[in-house]
């Protein structure tokens, strides 16, 4: 696959993990202020702030089903991950 997701360095919200693991679920070139972004490490759906640091989604925006159906994808893509490949 040549097209590999856009990766910025940021802290989770959750967990305080600092990490380049942080994948951006919406945006094309990167992310934007209002994008989703899931934690790899704990799963926490944090939205990408005006100066893209990422804070927890409010619970209006999880209510969201876009979002829902998102954190949905990304722990069934995690959980798929470590099934074939093992923790990491
Ligand atoms: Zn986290």
């Amino acid at each position: 696959m040549t097209d590999e997701p856009f990766v910025l360095k940021t802290t989770c919200p959750y967990c305080d993990q600092a990490n380049h693991l942080h994948g951006v679920v919406d945006g094309e070139d990167g992310p934007e202020p209002g994008n989703l972004s899931i934690c790899w490490t704990c799963g926490g759906p944090a939205i990408f702030d005006d100066d893209l640091s990422l804070r927890q989604a409010t619970d209006e925006e999880l209510a969201d089903p876009w979002v829902t159906e998102q954190v949905r994808k990304f722990n069934w893509t995690k959980r798929e991950s470590r099934r074939r490949y093992g923790p990491f």
